[in-house]
């Protein structure tokens, strides 16, 4: 038996060109298109604007792919929430949805695990299972749109893995959320965040790609920023702050820097100092995270601290935010998403 076509994994110029294979009129594209990402159907008879003729066709050839939350964990506090997933495979991930005044961001991961090793994220400590498919992406955004009942005004990809090490599929992501005919998140509020992988920095600023890129700096020196973050062995300090130049050169961006501040450990005066000299002339924001308890070897620096820090690099001009904790209290703050593989036996599919 032919396999079926997975809809979800289709561009838009893809499902036009499926369309066309099956004989039908150019339109019915369209049509799809916005059923599955305008009107966020997951069932073929709810497209009530197609001949029956055509969905028993659509049904015979193709599929929508759908996530069921398994999970979902809310913060009365701060009313962010986790929803956790369960991948085909077994395997689970997780996004987080966000409020915040009238902004709405939708968190979401790209690799189940991640193989980057930061000493102080949760994701690592699990290790790397696999990229994230397309249509697993994207029906992140889609089936927490479902749930919530609301649509998103911002997307980060900060969720668990580094994006970078799954480039085509987040491109392509991306480029169906994006797309105006159908989940329509603006470019600008799109963003990309990488631990620094150079040379997918390169390919992303050479490509020209229209979404926000943020880099996880971390650390002021090569022998810190290595301890925390094995990636910095492979691409180090001067090569990454390089290749971030030329990304705003290119695309006349600023790029975003974060930098998790641990106390003692890259929170100092020489180290503002240090991040004053190596961003100077970079057009960039600066947003400091407190961090977020996963290792008993790190501390979150005081309030006193990240803002002495924050005072201290704003000569540099370039904004500086400090990113107040959302979902600490739920474990689904920055880092702190980790999925354990026996939670698998305690939930049902179906719950
Ligand atoms: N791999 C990507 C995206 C996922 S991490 C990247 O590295 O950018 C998203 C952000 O969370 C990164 O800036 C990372 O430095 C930060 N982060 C990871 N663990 C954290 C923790 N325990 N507390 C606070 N921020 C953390």
């Amino acid at each position: 038996m032919m396999s079926k076509t997975n809809l979800k994994s289709l561009t838009f110029n893809e499902l036009q060109e499926w369309i066309h294979s099956t004989g039908e009129k150019p339109f019915r594209a369209s049509q799809i298109w916005s059923w599955l990402y305008q009107k966020n159907i997951v069932e073929f008879s709810g497209m009530t604007n197609i001949a029956r003729s055509f969905q028993t066709h659509l049904h015979d050839h193709a599929f929508i792919y759908s996530l069921s939350p398994v999970k979902t964990t809310g913060s009365s506090a701060t009313r962010t929430q986790k929803i956790l997933w369960q991948l085909e495979d077994g395997l689970h991930i997780e996004s987080v949805f966000i409020p915040d005044g009238h902004r709405r961001t939708f968190c979401i991961s790209t690799q189940a695990g991640c193989a980057m090793g930061c000493g102080f994220c949760a994701t690592a400590a699990m290790g790397f299972q696999r990229n994230l498919h397309v249509h697993e992406m994207t029906e992140q955004v889609l089936s927490m749109q479902r749930h919530l009942g609301i649509k998103p005004t911002n997307l980060v990809l900060m969720g668990m893995g580094e994006p970078f090490l799954n480039y085509d599929n987040v491109i392509r992501a991306l480029t169906i959320l994006n797309n105006a005919e159908g989940t329509a998140i603006g470019h600008r509020r799109i963003t990309i965040s990488t631990c620094g992988i150079v040379p997918a920095i390169e390919r992303y600023t050479r490509e020209n790609h229209p979404y926000k890129l943020a880099i996880s700096l971390n650390a002021t020196t090569d022998e810190t920023r290595s301890s925390l973050m094995p990636v910095n062995r492979k691409y180090p300090l001067n090569t990454l702050l390089r290749a971030a130049e030329a990304y705003t050169r290119q695309s006349h961006k600023r790029i975003t820097f974060e930098y998790v501040m641990i106390r003692n450990l890259n929170d100092t005066p020489e180290d503002a100092r240090r991040l004053m000299r190596m961003l100077r002339g970079i057009p960039c924001k600066v947003n400091l995270i407190g961090y977020n308890a996963t290792n008993p070897d790190f501390t979150r620096s005081d309030d006193k601290r990240i803002h002495a820090f924050a005072e201290a690099i704003a000569p540099l001009s370039a904004p500086v935010t400090l990113r107040l904790s959302k979902g600490d209290d739920i474990q689904a703050a920055c880092g702190q998403l980790a999925t354990k593989q026996e939670s698998a036996t305690e939930l049902s599919p179906s719950a």
